[in-house]
């Protein structure tokens, strides 16, 4: 019997049992694939995400990895240029942008040096069940489709299997908010040229450049009403979209080489499921996703993790307590309490959820609208000429700091042309 079972083993799942099994829980942590591997990403993870990092004693097994340490920001939008770069969290001031196989695999080891039980290649097929509640996971081996499928007990299950969440429609965890797809995103990896982290927006659609491990990763999007239109040709158009919006960045590509295949995606999706029920909950992608352009969802499942895990581990039992003899009579009242504590958790846990991810969720919406373009630009002609408001900008980008606070009376009255 495991306290908890933990669906996919990536930027969510993997610290999820890495801070259950260091509380000295009983930890299981599937996956239907196998790591280290690739993931589509566009790797930035912004400082919040850094400092989580920091404090589970991995930061530096990034760095170790080659992967620069990025301490300035870039954004032109038209004639309007803003340079800078977020306040430090916790003495942290540097992003990073760790492939993913890199970073997937440092979180998955540190779940597996902290004790938990890691089997890849083991795809969920199927939820346990008593009653209403969850009570663990069945599994098949995803490389071989004869094995007889093996069910494993748990008193949690997190599902941290991404946005087509298994768990999620086992468990049938509706979307409580949802809103149509707003942008598709192309991107490869380059060989090295000198570059900060730089976002572009243009007539045509949005532009970043990402020094990574490797080389440099240099994505293009588009509104997602182009997306038929450019996955027919996709490479082609993405030369165009950073010809277009980006001609400096372009320029610069001249004396670099593409060292890998386009990678992409129209499926942008937004929404946030429900995040927990009897027994069960959702991490990462898998209960809430937003569009990528604001790049959020690995500090997002980094945050839902830390979250859901102080939570939970206090009312999974204390591993340390002896184990006493109880009649059955008292034994199903203290299954009923601890039950009722472990959900009181998990709803803790999704109203925490919600209220420190809402406010960037409608932020991501509005950025990914090429629609309020004009209206970004007023804005960001107007933070520009403040060195104040500009440092505001740089925190609320990266989540540090409300959107809100950037309307100051000062900038109301530049707005206004006061
Ligand atoms: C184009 C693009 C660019 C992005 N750029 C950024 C960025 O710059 N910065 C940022 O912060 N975020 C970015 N994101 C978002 C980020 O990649 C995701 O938010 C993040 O990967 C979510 O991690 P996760 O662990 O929740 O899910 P995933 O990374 O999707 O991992 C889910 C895991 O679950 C496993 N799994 C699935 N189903 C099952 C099953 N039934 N049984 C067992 N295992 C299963 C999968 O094999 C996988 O390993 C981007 C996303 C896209 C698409």
């Amino acid at each position: 019997m495991y306290d908890v079972v933990v669906v996919g083993a990536r930027c969510a799942g993997a610290p999820v049992a890495m801070l259950l099994a260091r509380a000295g829980r009983r930890v299981l942590l599937l996956d239907r694939g196998t790591l280290p591997s690739d993931k589509l990403s566009t790797l930035y993870i912004q400082q919040p995400g850094v400092a989580l990092l920091r404090r589970w004693g991995v930061l530096d097994a990034v760095r170790d990895s080659g992967c620069p340490p990025l301490e300035r920001v870039v954004y032109e939008l038209g004639d309007v240029r803003l340079a800078g770069c977020a306040s430090p969290v916790d003495g942290e001031r540097a992003a990073y942008a760790p492939r993913r196989f890199v970073l997937d695999a440092i979180l998955a080891d540190a779940a597996v040096a902290a004790g938990a039980e890691l089997r890849q290649r083991c795809r969920v097929t199927a939820l346990l069940r008593d009653g209403k509640r969850v009570t663990g996971v069945e599994y098949r081996r995803s490389d071989d489709p004869d094995a007889e499928p093996v069910r494993v007990p748990a008193r949690l299950v997190v599902g941290a299997d991404g946005m087509r969440s298994s768990v999620a429609e086992f468990a049938g965890a509706e979307k409580l908010v949802q809103h149509p797809r707003l942008t598709c995103a192309y991107y490869a990896i380059w060989s090295r040229f000198p570059a900060d982290f730089e976002l572009y927006e243009g007539p045509t659609g949005w532009v970043s450049a990402v020094p990574t491990n490797d080389g440099v990763l240099v994505s293009a999007y588009y509104p997602q009403d182009r997306f038929e239109e450019v996955r027919h040709d996709a490479q082609r158009h993405y030369l165009d979209n950073v010809r277009t919006n980006a001609p400096g960045l372009f320029a610069r590509l001249g004396d670099a080489t593409q060292l890998e295949a386009l990678q992409g995606t129209g499926d942008q999706q937004n929404f946030f499921r429900r995040a927990h029920g009897p027994g069960w909950a959702l991490v990462g992608d898998a209960g809430h996703h937003k569009d990528s352009l604001t790049a959020r969802g690995i500090g997002d499942a980094f945050l839902q993790a830390q979250l859901l895990a102080e939570r939970v581990a206090p009312v999974l039992g204390d591993p340390a307590a002896p184990d006493v003899p109880l009649d059955a009579a008292s034994d199903a009242a203290s299954d009923a309490a601890s039950d009722a504590a472990l959900d009181a958790a998990l709803a803790d846990y999704a109203a925490e959820r919600d209220r420190r991810l809402t406010e960037s969720y409608q932020g991501t919406l509005l950025v990914a609208q090429a629609a309020a373009r004009e209206q970004r630009k007023a804005l960001l002609a107007a933070v520009g000429r403040s060195e104040e408001l500009t440092q505001v900008y740089f925190d609320a980008v990266a989540g540090l700091r409300s959107p809100t606070e950037l309307y100051t009376p000062q900038l109301q009255a530049m707005l206004a042309g006061r």
